[in-house]
């Protein structure tokens, strides 16, 4: 850890002035330094993550914490073209959040977790480059939970098409988890998501 050169408290790696410091001098925090200009983001992230990793593991899945943020939140300001290929960075970047096994049917998951109000997200989310296509994302919002494999994502025609029924993952074959405690966390996140609403 770095210290302040104004204050002397502990700050962020490579930085002259820690946020307060920075703040109190008007000055903008730190430049391309996505935690500090919205952390709640991250936290709320975090969440999202651990609501689905506490819904599988609870039912026999083996569920490992795989993203980049989730382990080393800074990582991405570090990964310069100067030091790795670009492919390299593109898999890094991208780690899918959770690796997930099913003991019984002896089958590895990657899932990506993204948490949206309407269940909607952005078309342009992964890049043509994005390399794990069997990947899937469990999209968390006010009501249902929605599961469909990226490769299967990339080809809506519009982002509403994740609407569909088809993509419930209460339904979802592959994963067959009980759907009354899907619908339990289902609930729960609306309320922990709210809550953290109104702390902002
Ligand atoms: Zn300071």
């Amino acid at each position: 850890m770095n210290t302040c050169d104004s204050c002397g408290r502990y700050t962020r790696p490579n930085t002259d002035l820690c946020l307060l410091c920075l703040k109190e001098q008007n000055s903008k925090p730190y430049p391309k330094r996505y935690f500090e200009e919205k952390p709640i983001n991250y936290v709320k992230g975090h969440i999202g993550e651990a609501l689905i990793q506490n819904l599988f593991s609870s039912q026999g899945f083996m569920v490992l914490k795989y993203g980049i943020e989730n382990n080393l939140t800074f990582l991405s300001e570090f990964l310069s073209e100067d030091d790795l290929t670009s492919a390299e960075i593109t898999f890094i970047k991208n780690r899918p959040d959770l690796m997930v096994l099913n003991p019984v049917k002896r089958k590895l998951y990657f899932i990506e977790v993204k948490y949206t109000s309407k269940g909607v997200i952005s078309l342009d989310t992964f890049s043509d480059e994005y390399p794990y296509n069997s990947c899937y994302m469990i999209v968390i919002s006010k009501d249902v939970f929605r599961c469909v494999k990226v490769k299967d994502f990339k080809a809506f025609e519009k982002k509403e098409d994740i609407l569909n029924d088809d993509y419930l993952l209460r339904d979802n074959e592959e994963f067959n988890l009980d759907k009354g405690l899907v619908s339990l966390f289902e609930n729960n996140a609306n309320g922990i998501y709210n809550a953290i609403s109104k702390l902002n």
